[in-house]
């Protein structure tokens, strides 16, 4: 089917016939029926039209002329809408006849309403979806920041809580030895009066020995890269050394004190720290003796459970009411600050003994009724 272009700009009769969906501008055209390729073309959303060298319609395929724009400038490419206010985009090539001559222009246009639609929404999502998306991901990153900075935050409340805790415990004996120094050295001219001041002098001394002992044994315990000894020992001698050790402080106190290991003679060994291992059981018993009034019990028994060694240190002392028993192994913490004071105790005994126990592989476990009595279990793995 080649339709003869004959006479430039004008549709002869043969051409026609035989291009059944072509539309002249004076025709009432009819919906072409009969599936052509070119009106195929036009169905997919395409507009086709022959110009004359002018630029003007001649004639439209598949679509009444009039409703198709001429180009009377002749440009080769160009957007505009067509009536009914879609936009079209033009693209002009030129026709010639056989003999080479100019006959006018095939006009094809594309709708592009769909393109500039999703350009449109592209623009609406860059405009709100960047923003938001720069909101969003601000957002996220601020919580994570804070999430990993949540451990550093709370080493970083610890230390500065540990720092005001050694100072505050450091300032009590500081603050008790430039007093009796200044009062002695403004009053006292006798002998028996510089040894009463020398005395209470090397008792605060002691004390403050003792707590940056203390102090300095917590931190190295704490301080992960070292490691613990790993010697065989009998937790049987221990307690036994422990109750000979102990027993003149119960006895000071009129304290009933007493320790059972087990009757057969069947010894307890585990690996670790002879030292700490002395420490731990120690602090606890002292504990015990130091917070059961004159004529209390307290007892000390070792027995052994699965693969467990328990040490338990039981007292009828004054007890520890129940909702201050998780804070127990807290550094400097005292369930009455007035109370372990007096004792000579800096708070520092029980997170000791934790970690020590912790270090080992253990755990220590307490109930307590309050004006009745405290019981401590420390459960070391056996060797
Ligand atoms: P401290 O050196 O003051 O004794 P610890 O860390 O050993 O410090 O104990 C913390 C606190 O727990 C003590 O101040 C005391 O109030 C309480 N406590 C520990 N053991 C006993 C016990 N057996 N009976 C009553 N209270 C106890």
């Amino acid at each position: 089917m080649r339709p003869v272009l004959t006479q430039s700009g004008e549709i002869s009769p043969n051409a026609q016939a035989q291009l059944s969906s072509l539309c002249l501008p004076e025709q009432v055209c009819q919906p072409d029926s009969s599936n052509s390729p070119l009106q195929q073309i036009v169905n997919q959303g395409y507009s086709l039209q022959l110009l004359n060298h002018r630029g003007e319609t001649v004639a439209a395929i598949g679509q009444h002329p009039e409703s198709l724009p001429s180009n009377s400038k002749l440009l080769a490419y160009h957007t505009q809408n067509i009536s009914g206010g879609k936009p079209y985009h033009f693209h002009l090539m030129p026709l010639r006849k056989q003999s080479g001559e100019m006959w006018g222009y095939l006009q094809v246009g594309q709708s592009v309403g769909q393109f500039d639609e999703y350009m449109d929404t592209l623009h609406l999502l860059l405009i709100f979806g960047i923003p938001f998306a720069m909101i969003l991901i601000g957002g996220a990153s601020w919580w994570l920041a804070g999430l990993a900075m949540q451990p550093i935050y709370q080493s970083y409340a610890q230390m500065q809580q540990f720092t005001a805790d050694a100072a505050h415990e450091l300032r009590t004996p500081i603050a008790t030895m430039q007093a009796t120094i200044e009062s002695t050295l403004a009053a006292s001219d006798t002998a028996a009066e510089t040894t009463q001041t020398l005395t209470a002098l090397q008792r605060q001394n002691q004390r403050l020995k003792h707590l940056t002992q203390d102090m300095l044994l917590l931190t190295r315990l704490e301080n992960d890269s070292t490691s613990i000894t790993q010697e065989r020992i009998c937790l049987n001698e221990v307690i036994e050394d422990l109750e000979e050790e102990l027993l003149p402080l119960a006895l000071a106190a009129n304290i009933h004190f007493q320790c059972h290991v087990p009757a057969n003679g069947s010894k307890l060994w585990l690996k670790g720290d002879a030292g700490q291992i002395y420490r731990l059981i120690s602090n606890l018993i002292t504990n015990a003796i130091n917070y059961t009034p004159s004529s209390g019990n307290v007892t000390v028994s070792l027995i052994s459970q699965a693969s467990e060694a328990i040490i338990q240190v039981q007292d009828t002392g004054i007890g520890i009411p129940a909702e201050e028993l998780p804070h127990l192994y807290a550094r400097f913490y005292r369930v009455n600050q007035d109370r372990g004071r007096k004792t000579g105790g800096s708070g520092l005994g029980l997170s000791i003994a934790q970690t020590i126990a912790q270090k080992h592989g253990g755990r220590i476990t307490a109930t307590s009724t309050l004006g009745q009595g405290s019981q401590f279990q420390i459960h070391l793995p056996l060797a």
